[in-house]
């Protein structure tokens, strides 16, 4: 076992835009949750990383990070995103 793999990104880390891809080696699913974790010997305690799962392998990488005492939190996806929507338009006033 070698912890320090978890420096790297498990997926492929190449396009920061629309990448809501599942974190999950060969998953292509659309990822619904982000698990939070932070490896203390590599990072600063503050320091988050960030692993994208879809709901099938939420708790795969759930149980991965948490095995190593690596989890810190899993948040929905859209949990950070502001409510930006617009109010329903086009009603008679
Ligand atoms: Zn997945």
């Amino acid at each position: 076992m070698n912890i320090f793999n978890l420096g790297g990104d498990p997926g492929a880390a190449a396009g920061p835009a629309s990448a809501t891809t599942c974190s999950r080696k060969a998953c292509r699913a659309d990822a619904s949750w982000q698990l939070l974790w932070n490896n203390p010997k590599i990072h600063t305690p503050d320091r988050r990383k960030v692993w994208l799962a879809c709901g099938e392998h939420k708790e795969w990488l759930e149980d991965y990070l948490q095995t190593r005492g690596l989890w810190k939190e899993t948040l929905p996806v859209d949990a950070e995103q502001a409510s930006n929507s617009a109010p329903t338009s086009g009603g008679n006033g």
